[in-house]
């Protein structure tokens, strides 16, 4: 099949987060078994032209706001998947950042348009478009307006809280016409909503685990979505991401102090030593060591874990915190660090070979999301021998198995509570002080197969599954 792939960030170039990880890795998974890829995604500022193919011939797209145009520059990454940059200086070039910016709507309704005029112009005849998230949702409509196309439309929500939703003077703006700005087309609540849109008018919509895919239905997951969800759900299916097993792996991480494998686990107590060692931490008696890493915000359930965490100091364990994001939290972060000098070690910011060691040096790794649509960490920790402590919601309930299970791989509590998350905690202490318990957690824990080629066959099957609407 011929796909073209539109996602507003790809790791490594761009990411703020799982997008970026899964637009790197599915299309690869798809190109290995033989489909031809190709991905489109802005240039931003932060990305370096040097290592990018040279600039293709222009494409002028037309909006009622003025005419823009597109360059593209191009990079074959392998054998049918290539990688294709949207170049325009005024509107992703000359900014910081990736998102957030006034004209996000025009910024990302222009990358929509480009990502499908390129298709065209070049002669890459889709027969699947698949969007990733709000931002290239107006290509859904596009495709059933003004850019006719036979291709198949598929939308993934990798995360149904960020929407895309812009006051009713973009509609005129883009070219969008009034006849959708109604409940059952683009309008959310007075608002034109991009996600809404790509929802709507694609002909499937997946999302990224098969319980976040029953949550989005439901009034308390869908973010007001969910009963265009509920009414859509024939077409709509969860696949799980896979993770990049070449990049997270113990035995050829280029980040750890030392390799270890599930046959010889014994380089992970160096990879901690090292970690404590990182982090400032006291080298003395070894208690056990919580790690976490991720966007410092509310989803992530950061404030549970400043409010529990401090029990575990006070009774011997260590913990430490990479992230970034809302003031206030990392701020609480510095706060308690100061409190327990030698036991609570905080990085603010985005390392990638910091998060692999703490990854590697954790023996257990905390995840009390409020919700998760699939989460990754949870996968990197399983993979890496360290025991994962997660709320069961989304993507964390269909990854981890709950030690109160045969086949336990982890540690999974119910509420969204600091007493539920404490008590998961209080298992995790018994758990590692049960030496030959915890080694045969861990090695089933690295046992799990969560490559990208399983979820890559599913995509296979929504992408050739028969047009419906
Ligand atoms: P989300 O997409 O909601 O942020 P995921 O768990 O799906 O959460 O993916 C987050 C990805 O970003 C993971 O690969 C994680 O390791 C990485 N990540 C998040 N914060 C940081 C950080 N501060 N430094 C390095 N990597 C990070």
């Amino acid at each position: 099949m011929k796909v073209l792939f539109v996602a507003s960030e790809v790791a490594p170039y761009s990411k703020t987060g799982g997008l970026g990880d899964i637009a790197a890795a599915l299309p690869a998974a798809l190109a290995a078994r033989g489909h031809q890829v190709q991905v489109v995604t802005p240039r931003y500022g932060s990305i370096s032209t040097a290592s990018l193919g040279p600039l293709q011939t222009p494409l002028t797209l037309q909006f009622p706001f003025g005419s823009v145009i597109a360059r593209f520059r191009n990079l074959q990454l392998a054998e049918g998947l290539q990688l294709s940059f949207v170049e325009e200086e005024t509107y992703f070039g000359s900014r910081p950042g990736l998102y957030g910016h006034g004209d996000d709507a025009r910024r990302f309704g222009f990358f929509a348009m480009a990502a499908l005029s390129q298709a065209r112009f070049t002669g890459f005849d889709p027969d699947v478009v698949h969007l990733n998230d709000w931002q290239p949702g107006l290509a859904a409509l596009a495709m059933r307006t003004s850019f006719e196309s036979r291709a198949r439309c598929i939308t993934t929500i990798h995360n149904i809280a960020f929407q895309g939703n812009f006051p009713s003077s973009v509609v005129p703006e883009l070219g969008v016409p009034w006849a959708v700005f109604n409940p059952q087309g683009s309008e959310f609540h007075g608002h034109f909503s991009f996600l809404k849109t790509a929802l709507v008018y694609s002909h499937a919509l997946t999302t990224v685990s098969p319980n976040y895919a029953l949550e989005i239905q439901t009034r308390e997951g869908g973010s007001g979505l969910d009963g265009l969800l509920r009414h859509r759900r024939s077409d709509l299916t969860g696949i799980l991401n896979g993770i990049d097993d070449q990049e997270w792996d113990p035995n050829r991480d280029p980040h750890l102090p030392a390799p270890y494998s599930r046959d010889d686990i014994s380089g992970k107590e160096h990879c901690t030593r090292a970690l404590l060692e990182e982090f400032g931490l006291d080298p003395g008696p070894r208690g056990p060591v919580f790690g976490s890493v991720g966007r410092m915000s509310d989803q992530k359930g950061v404030e549970l874990w400043q409010q529990v965490v401090q029990q575990q100091l006070a009774r011997g364990g260590y913990a430490v915190v990479l992230g970034s994001g809302e003031k206030a939290l990392q701020d609480q972060w510095l706060e308690l660090a100061g409190r327990f000098p030698g036991r609570l070690g905080v990085k603010i910011g985005f390392d990638e070979g910091v998060a692999h060691r703490v990854e590697a040096g954790s023996d257990f790794f905390v995840m009390p999301s409020k919700f998760e649509p699939c989460g990754l960490n949870q996968m990197y920790s399983l993979r890496y021998g360290t025991v994962p402590i997660v709320r069961a919601v989304g993507g964390l309930k269909d990854t981890v198995v709950d030690l109160a299970e045969p086949e336990a791989t982890g540690i999974v509590f119910k509420a969204y509570s600091a007493r539920a998350l404490a008590e998961a905690c209080d298992r995790a202490w018994a758990l590692w002080i049960d030496a030959p318990r915890l080694f045969a957690v861990r090695r089933r824990g690295m046992a799990q197969d969560f490559s990208w080629n399983h979820s890559a066959a599913q995509y296979e099957a929504v992408y050739a599954a028969p047009k419906k609407v």
